[in-house]
């Protein structure tokens, strides 16, 4: 005999959709309405609303983040804001007269590796989910948080419950999951600063992973990752209005390709300039090795050498980390490296992002030509396969979104 099987559906809600009690219950007439509609339903939650930061800062009135002891107490600690809002959201379904649980990770085996703050899904053992499902109850997962082989509570990295969700789609074979923000979906740019923006109706996943990595927040990246490895369609919802939102999806089927999809900034960045090094074949990696090893994350890079013959080596990085870069720097050059340090600050990274890029060609000229043409000055550019992106003073922003926009022709056909 055939098993009825009622397809699985994964809801994930963003903190500004569980920020006080009237958005927790809005958030849980959607896991109501699917629950209704003949679907088991899972709802992976994040912390309320501000909820991590508050706990982050509580933690850090207690000494730095350095030894391991330390990194596990910090993650007990924020991973406690999730449960919080699970307990809520599964009180908010049975309020309804639903049945729901609140499972943690650890009641439910979320695996992962013991890289505390930015640890690594492994397995999720579903028996424990199911057994919640067969009962028709509607399942409340906490995101962020997984356990390590030693048992620790581990969290997965800011913005993390977007791979709990993914993950958990993918280990249950959902039919669909959806992630519930505060935002009607992924738009051709950030709308706050540009209000013409067109809301995406779909978006390939290489687009979404290029767009986050350049700094939209819509989604964390590896969750994207994680659902492109296994084709698990994301569809990115509003939790505050009825609208369908944006689909991130692996083909865009029968639908005509714009050469550019959309435009993302990234704030807050800051050029290093190195100059005047010596022309030696491992400069490069004897520059940089300072700041491997302090853990700081560069982005853009470059090395060329002048008509004097010295090297110059420039990069970009976030701006938070200028101060770490200089002293790292500054004990480099003190024990020998010769070289003077230049240093830009407010800078951000303008990237226009598209697949359609790889069969067209003359995108990147395009993109600075059209800056260039306003007077924007471009302090350095990177051109890959489906991204072009350029670091330009920050007080042009608002101006070079506007002006790739309209002459990437954003506006046109609706996806
Ligand atoms: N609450 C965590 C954070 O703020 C995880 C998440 O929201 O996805 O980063
Ligand atoms: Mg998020």
């Amino acid at each position: 005999m055939e098993v009825d099987q009622k397809p699985i559906v994964v809801l994930k809600f963003g903190g500004t959709s569980l920020s006080d009690a009237d958005t927790i219950r809005n958030s849980a007439k959607y896991a109501i309405r699917e629950h209704e509609t003949y679907r088991q339903v899972i709802v992976v939650v994040s912390a309320m609303a501000g909820e991590t930061n508050r706990l982050l800062s509580m933690g850090r009135q207690f000494g730095h983040v350095l030894d391991t002891s330390r990194q596990r107490e910090f993650d007990a600690l924020v991973s406690t804001g999730e449960q919080v809002s699970a307990a809520l959201m599964a009180m908010a379904i049975q309020e309804k007269g639903v049945a729901a649980r609140s499972l943690t990770a650890h009641q439910i085996k979320i695996h992962t590796d013991n890289r505390f703050q930015s640890a690594r899904i492994i397995s999720i053992d579903s028996s424990e989910l199911l057994r919640v499902l067969q009962q028709n109850m509607i399942a409340v997962v906490t995101g962020f948080q997984g356990i390590d082989s030693d048992g620790n509570i581990v969290t997965l990295g800011r913005g993390g419950s977007d791979t709990t969700a993914v993950a958990l789609a993918v280990a249950l074979n959902a039919d669909s999951c959806k992630i519930y923000t505060d935002v009607k979906g992924v738009y051709t740019t950030d709308p706050t600063i540009l209000p013409k923006s067109r809301l995406l109706k779909t978006l390939f996943f290489e687009e979404m992973i290029e767009l986050a990595s350049s700094g939209a927040k819509v989604l964390q990246i590896r969750s994207v990752e994680l659902a492109m490895k296994n084709n698990m369609e994301i569809h990115v919802r509003s939790s505050i209005s009825e609208t369908p939102g944006t689909r991130v999806i692996s083909e865009r089927k029968g639908l005509e390709t714009l050469t550019v999809t959309a435009i993302a900034h990234d704030d807050n960045q800051a050029k290093i300039a190195i100059v005047g090094l010596e022309n030696y074949p491992d400069i490069l990696s004897r520059v940089l090795e300072p700041l491997a090893n302090a853990n700081i994350v560069l982005d853009l890079i470059t090395q060329n050498v002048g008509v004097d013959g010295k090297m110059t080596v420039s990069f970009t990085i976030n701006e938070c980390d200028l101060e770490a870069s200089q002293k790292c720097l500054d004990s480099a050059i003190s024990e020998g490296l010769s070289g003077d340090i230049f240093v830009e600050r407010k800078l951000v990274k303008i990237s226009a992002v598209g697949i359609g890029m790889r069969t067209h060609s003359g995108i990147a000229h395009k993109v600075f030509k059209l800056l260039n043409d306003q007077g924007i000055p471009i302090l350095m550019g990177l051109s890959t396969e489906i991204k072009v992106s350029c670091i330009i003073p920050a007080e042009f922003r608002n101006q070079a979104i506007a002006v790739l926009h309209e002459g990437l022709e954003l506006y046109k056909l609706g996806q």
